[in-house]
């Protein structure tokens, strides 16, 4: 569904990106692991339209051509990312933030059946719908900015270091969510440090460093070959 080719981005003289191609299906959780500055943000960002490097190569959704649209056009293609920081507003609650998810074009007739649909995945945010978001955890905050990007209506949905600050339980409860958003048939492409976590949960995944892919293979095969082990999981 997502189809990445030749994709190469520079920032001035640096080029951050080479040539990199990937894919993601419906109902399939792809994870990039790469060490710091590999380029994993710049991946995502290319995709979603707010790189400011200079992005050749073509991302492609269905047949339609995504690389180099402005970010409002992507997410209207069915493309969302939950950005590193996560990118939501503390100050307000967490039905409002979930309603600002909810403004492309393709969300908005379906915004009910969207919002059914992601308190049927996330139930706690029922209870939470009134809360400003600045008062709740790190592991809830991340559920709303999941959530908010869910109210676009997306068939795939990026996420750039999900677990980065949250408590390994919350981080375990996170990846459970993600699995709940896989069954209800998105594809998810995941940017990842916790290595062991993602590629339990992933059905595929992407080794890159500096900038290129050095290889392609199932989850299950990277997370018992020892040599990803010696360098993305610590040697566990
Ligand atoms: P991290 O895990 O540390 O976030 P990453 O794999 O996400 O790393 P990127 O943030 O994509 O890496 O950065 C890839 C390279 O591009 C790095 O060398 C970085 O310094 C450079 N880079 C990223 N953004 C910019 C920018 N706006 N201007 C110039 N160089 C940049």
């Amino acid at each position: 569904m997502l189809e990445i080719a030749g994709l190469s981005v520079r920032y001035g003289k640096h080029t951050a990106l080479t040539e990199t191609a990937l894919s993601v299906k419906k109902g399939e959780i792809v994870v990039i692991l790469g060490a710091n500055g590999a380029g994993k943000s710049t991946l995502l960002k290319a995709i979603a339209g707010i790189c400011e490097g200079k992005s050749t190569g073509s991302v492609t959704m269905g047949s339609d051509p995504v690389l180099g649209l402005p970010a409002h056009k992507v997410v209207e293609r069915g493309i969302a990312l939950v950005p590193e920081g996560r990118g939501i507003f503390g100050d307000l609650t967490v039905r409002e933030n979930l309603l600002l998810g909810a403004n492309p074009q393709r969300a908005r007739e379906e915004a009910d059946a969207n919002f059914e649909r992601l308190i049927r995945l996330f139930p706690k945010l029922t209870d939470r719908a009134g809360q400003t978001v600045r008062t709740m955890s790190g592991g809830e905050q991340q559920m709303v900015a999941i959530g908010r990007a869910m109210m676009s209506n997306p068939e795939i949905l990026m996420l750039d270091e999900p677990s980065l600050g949250l408590s390994p339980l919350l981080a375990k409860e996170l990846f459970q969510n993600l699995k709940a958003v896989r069954a209800a048939g998105l594809g998810i492409l995941l940017v990842e440090q916790n290595a062991k976590l993602s590629l339990a949960i992933a059905d595929r995944g992407y080794l890159l460093e500096n900038g290129r892919i050095l290889r392609e293979d199932k989850a299950s095969i990277l997370l018992h070959d020892p040599a990803v082990q010696a360098a993305y999981l610590g040697g566990a």
